[in-house]
C-alpha cells in the first residue's frame, strides 16, 4: 500500500491550504509539500505478520526499561575513540543500492576507514535495531585528551545541574564545545539523510583548511548515521517490528528511539536536525501552531527561524531547479498544517532535552510507488539532489551553531535555569520573531510537584520510564500528607523545580482539548502517562509536599507473594504485567482457575513459580479465598488480524498469537483449533473467498470467540454478524484521551476512568452488555471535531457505549472495542482490559 497517500479530506484540505499559502510553489519540479502518515489510519488496513525480530523482543518485559546498550559518552577516554565496527555481510537486496546510495553493510567499512585515516572521527555502537542491526553514533571533533574530554563532560553537567554557575563560568563559555546532533534515516525509506551526513562527516574529517580545524576545536558534531537500519535495508518507513520510530519518543517501546534518547541525554545538543523526505518542496521546521505548550518557545523560535532561513539559503545555493526555495511551515503554512504539538517526533522531543530541533524534509520522492516505477537513472538523479539537500542543510546548521554558539549556550542554560527556578514560561510578545502572533502563543501552568504512590508495577514502570528520560524523581523517606491525602513512605515525588520540567510535564499532564484551535491535526493530539499508564498520578499544584526525600535511580521492587504457605494464591488482572504472569504460568503448565474475568487462582504448589514472577514482573499475589472455585483455563489459541503495535503489545503480555489476514484466511488457514479471532486490521469478511468465509462461519457457529477493535473490526462484526450492534465513527483523525465510565464485569471491572481513541467508535443496539461508555464530556485532551453537519463529534458520543460484550448466535463470546487500548503500545494502563476481554472471548461456551 502506498503510505504517501494523504488522509482523505484532511489531506486534501492540507494540500489546498499549502497551495494557497505558497503561491510561489510552482517552480519546476516544485510541488506542494505532502506528508507521509505514520501508523494512523493505515494501521487498520495491514495485518501484522510475525517477524523474528518481534519474538526476540517480546522477552523484554513491559515493566522494565532496559538501557539501549552498555554505551556511555562518559568515559575516561578522550577523542578520538576509535572502535573497529563489526562489518555486516554484503546484502545485495539492500534497497539503497538501486538508488545509488550507501547500503547499510557499507556504512561500517566506511566509518572504519575514516577512523583509520583521521584523528577527528570516532564511531560507536549505541544500540541495536528491532531487527538486531547496529546503530552507529559518529562523533567528529578535534582530538581531546582524557582530561579535556572529562572537563567537557563536567561542563555539560554544570549547564544542566547548576545553570547559574555555568552562566558565570568564563572558562566554560570560552571552552565548551558546541554540541550539534544530526539524526538521519529514522524513516528507513527516506534514505539520503544518511548519505548527506556521511558526506559532511568525510569533509570534516579530511579537510585541511584552517577554518574547519578551528571549527572542530570549538565543536562536537554527533551523527546517528542511520536511526533505522532495518527500514533502510528493507525500504520501509517502519523498523523491523513494524513501528514508526518517529512516533515513539514519548513511549520508548522501540530500541531505535531509546538509543537516540540516550544519545540526546548524553550529548545535550544545542541544535539538532532530523533528516526526512519526501515532501516535493524541501521542508524545514519550525512548525505551525499548535506549538507544544511545555516548550520554552521563545528560546526555541529565536534560533529555529533564522537557522531555517539559513538552511533555505543553502539549498538555494545548490542551484538545482528543484531547490529554489523551502517550505518553512512557521512562515508559510496555516495553523494546524504542520504542528509541533506532540512530543512523539524526534525534534519535538529534543526540544525538551535542551536542543533547537528541526525536521528537515528533503524534496524528491524516491520511495514507495516511485521506487518501483521510475527509471533507475531518474531515481538516482533524484537521490543525488536529495543528498545535496541533506548535506547542505547539515552544513548550514553547523554554521549557524558555530556562529551563534554564545547565544545557543546562554539559551540552553536559560531553559534549564527556568526549570530549576520554577518560573512561569514568559509571555512572548507579537513580532518576537517575524510572523509570531497570538496564534503562536501556547502555555501551560506547571504544578509544583507530581506525587506517585509506590507499590504497583504500573507505578514502578512509570517511574523507571521518567528516570530513563532524565526526569528527576525522589522518594519520600517517611509518611506524609499533601492536598488532604495521606501518602506512605516510599511514595515518589517529582519536584517540578528541575531542569527538564517541560519534559516531565508533557509526559505527565492530562493535556488539552485543542479541537477548537485548529481545523485539523497531523498526528496524535492527546497522550498522557499520568492518565493512561495505569499508575495513580496526583499533582500538587501550589506547594511541594513537606517530607524528606531521597533521590531515586530505579523504582523499588513491587512484586510480592502475600499469602500463608500452603494457601492458593490470587492474582488480579489489573495491569499488563499481571497478564504476562498468567501467560508465563500457563506456559509452565500450571493449572490456573479464573473465578471472574479479573481474578485468577494459582494453586499453592506453584508458589515458587509465582515468587519468581513476582520478582521479575513486579506483580503481587495475595491469598485466594479458601475453597475458591473457578474454571480451569488454558493458554488461549489466538488468531489475530491486528496491527504491528497490537501484535507487539500482545506479545509483551505473553500471548502466543497466530497472525492472520484476508490473504492468510483465503490461503486456507485452519480455524478449527482457534479459541478467539481478533480482528482490527487487514481482515475483510466480504473479501474472503467462499472457502474462507465458510471457515469463519463455521468458527462462529461452533462458538468461537471474537474480539474486534476499530473500523475494520466493526466492519467485520457487521459483515459476519457477530453481535447485533451498529457502529458509529467519529472523524478519522479524531484522537486523544477520553473519559469513560466503567460498567461491565469484563472490560469495565476496575479499569481506569480514561481511555485513548483514534477514530473513535461507539455502538448502538440491544442484546449486548455495555462494558464501558464515553463520559458526559468525553474528550479530555486531543483533537476531535464533529463533521461539518455537526454530527459524530464528542457531543454525540457522550454517554454512548465505547466497548460492548455479548454472546454470538453460535454461543461464543465477543467483545467490540471502539477505543484504542493498545495504540502504539502507549496506553499501558489499558492493556489489562483488553487482555481480560481476550481471555473471556477464548472461554468455550458451556
Ligand atoms: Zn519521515
Amino acid at each position: 500500500m502506498d503510505l504517501s497517500r494523504t488522509l482523505a479530506g484532511v489531506g486534501a484540505a492540507l494540500i489546498a491550504t499549502a497551495l494557497l499559502a505558497n503561491p510561489a510553489s510552482a517552480a519546476p519540479g516544485d510541488t506542494p509539500s505532502t506528508r507521509d502518515f505514520g501508523n494512523g489510519p493505515e494501521r487498520n488496513e495491514i495485518a501484522a505478520i510475525d517477524g523474528g525480530a518481534i519474538d526476540a523482543l517480546s522477552t523484554r518485559v513491559l515493566s522494565a526499561e532496559q538501557p539501549a546498550a552498555g554505551w556511555s559518552l562518559k568515559t575516561r577516554r578522550g577523542f578520538p575513540r576509535q572502535n573497529r565496527l563489526p562489518v555486516w555481510p554484503v546484502n545485495p537486496e539492500d534497497r539503497s543500492i538501486k538508488l545509488g546510495l550507501v547500503p547499510y553493510h557499507s556504512i561500517a567499512p566506511r566509518l572504519n576507514a575514516l577512523q583509520a585515516a583521521s584523528d577527528r572521527v570516532s564511531a560507536e555502537i549505541v544500540g541495536r535495531s528491532a531487527g538486531g542491526r547496529d546503530l552507529y553514533l559518529v562523533t567528529v571533533t578535534a582530538p581531546e585528551s582524557g582530561a579535556e574530554a572529562a572537563r567537557q563532560d563536567r561542563w555539560r553537567e554544570l549547564i544542566e545541574e547548576d545553570p547559574g554557575a555555568a552562566k558565570r563560568d568564563r572558562h566554560l563559555r570560552a571552552g565548551y564545545k558546541t554540541p550539534v546532533w544530526i539524526n538521519a534515516n529514522i524513516h528507513g525509506n527516506e534514505w539520503e539523510g544518511t548519505d548527506g551526513a556521511l558526506r559532511v562527516i568525510e569533509r570534516l574529517s579530511t579537510a585541511t583548511d584552517a577554518a574547519t580545524r578551528d571549527f572542530l576545536k570549538r565543536s562536537r558534531v554527533y551523527v546517528t548515521v542511520t536511526n533505522n537500519p532495518d527500514g533502510r535495508v528493507a525500504g520501509t518507513r517502519a523498523n523491523g517490528a513494524g513501528f514508526d520510530v518517529n512516533r515513539d519518543h514519548a513511549t520508548s517501546s522501540q530500541p531505535e528511539s531509546r538509543a537516540v534518547r540516550d544519545v540526546m541525554i548524553a550529548t545535550q545538543p544545542f541544535l539538532m536536525l532530523d533528516e526526512h523526505g519526501y515532501t516535493g518542496t524541501t521542508l524545514i521546521e519550525p512548525a505551525t501552531p499548535p506549538h507544544g505548550q511545555n516548550y520554552e518557545y521563545d528560546l526555541y523560535i529565536k534560533h529555529a527561524l533564522p537557522n531555517a532561513l539559513g538552511m533555505e539559503k543553502a539549498i538555494q545555493r545548490l542551484g538545482h531547479p528543484e531547490t529554489t526555495r523551502a517550505d518553512i511551515p512557521f512562515r508559510d503554512y496555516a495553523p494546524g498544517d504542520w504542528d509541533d504539538w506532540p512530543p512523539i517526533f524526534t525534534p519535538m522531543y529534543a526540544i525538551y532535552q535542551g536542543a533547537v530541533g528541526h525536521t528537515v524534509e528533503i524534496p524528491l520522492r524516491v520511495n514507495n510507488a516511485a521506487y518501483d516505477t521510475l527509471p533507475v537513472e531518474e531515481l538516482q538523479r533524484r537521490a543525488r539532489i536529495n543528498t545535496d539537500v541533506a548535506a547542505a542543510t547539515i552544513e548550514a546548521a553547523l554554521t549557524y551553531a558555530d556562529t551563534n554558539r554564545g547565544t545557543l549556550l546562554a539559551d540552553q542554560i536559560e531553559q534549564f535555569r527556568r526549570g530549576w527556578a520554577g518560573e512561569p514560561s514568559p509571555v512572548i510578545p507579537d513580532g518576537f520573531v517575524d510572523g509570531f502572533g497570538p496564534e503562536d502563543r501556547y502555555a501551560t501552568t506547571f504544578p509544583r510537584a507530581y506525587v506517585i504512590p509506590a507499590g504497583t508495577a504500573a507505578a514502578a514502570r512509570l517511574v523507571d520510564h521518567l528516570i530513563s528520560h532524565d526526569v528527576r524523581v525522589t522518594a519520600a523517606r517517611s509518611d506524609f500528607r499533601a492536598g488532604g491525602r495521606h501518602y506512605r513512605k516510599g511514595t515518589y515525588l517529582i519536584d517540578m523545580h528541575q531542569p527538564k520540567r517541560g519534559l516531565a510535564n508533557v509526559l505527565l499532564e492530562a493535556g488539552r482539548d485543542i479541537s477548537g484551535l485548529v481545523p485539523q491535526m497531523y498526528d496524535i493530539s492527546g497522550w498522557s502517562h499520568g492518565l493512561l499508564w495505569g499508575a495513580r498520578v496526583d499533582s500538587s499544584v501550589r506547594s511541594l509536599p513537606r517530607v524528606p526525600v531521597v533521590k531515586v535511580s530505579r523504582a523499588a521492587p513491587t512484586g510480592s507473594v502475600d499469602a500463608p504457605r500452603g494457601r492458593d494464591l490470587s492474582l488480579s488482572l489489573r495491569d499488563g504485567t499481571d497478564v504476562r504472569a498468567v501467560n508465563e504460568l500457563l506456559a509452565r503448565g500450571v493449572k490456573l482457575r479464573r473465578t471472574d474475568a479479573a481474578t485468577v487462582v494459582v494453586p499453592a504448589e506453584a508458589r515458587p513459580d509465582a515468587a519468581a514472577l513476582a520478582t521479575t514482573l513486579g506483580v503481587r499475589f495475595t491469598a485466594a479465598p479458601r475453597r475458591a472455585r473457578g474454571d480451569v483455563f488454558d493458554q488461549p489459541v489466538v488468531a489475530a488480524a491486528v496491527s504491528a503495535d497490537e501484535l507487539f503489545a500482545l506479545k509483551e503480555m505473553g500471548f502466543a498469537v497466530r497472525p492472520v489476514s484476508t490473504a492468510i484466511l483465503n490461503a486456507g488457514f485452519d480455524l478449527s483449533t482457534v479459541d478467539t479471532l481478533i480482528v482490527s486490521s487487514g481482515l475483510s469478511y466480504p473479501a474472503l473467498n467462499p472457502a474462507a468465509r465458510a471457515s469463519v462461519d463455521a468458527f462462529l457457529a461452533r462458538g468461537g470467540g471474537v474480539l474486534t477493535r476499530g473500523a475494520t473490526g466493526a466492519a467485520f462484526n457487521a459483515a459476519a454478524r457477530v453481535l447485533p450492534v451498529t457502529a458509529t465513527a467519529g472523524r478519522a483523525d479524531a484522537n486523544g484521551v477520553v473519559s469513560v465510565t466503567n460498567e461491565g464485569r469484563i472490560v469495565g471491572a476496575g479499569s481506569p476512568a480514561h481511555s485513548f481513541v483514534y477514530s473513535p467508535i461507539w455502538f448502538t443496539g440491544t442484546g449486548v452488555t455495555v462494558e464501558q461508555r464515553y463520559g458526559t464530556t468525553p474528550l479530555v485532551a486531543g483533537h476531535w471535531l464533529p463533521t461539518e453537519a455537526g454530527t459524530d463529534g464528542p457531543a454525540q458520543a457522550a454517554g454512548q457505549p465505547a466497548v460492548v460484550s455479548g454472546t454470538t448466535d453460535g454461543g461464543g463470546h465477543a467483545v467490540l472495542f471502539g477505543t484504542e487500548p493498545l495504540f502504539r503500545t502507549h496506553p499501558k494502563g489499558l492493556y489489562a482490559q483488553y487482555a481480560r476481554a481476550l481471555l473471556w472471548t477464548a472461554t468455550r461456551p458451556a
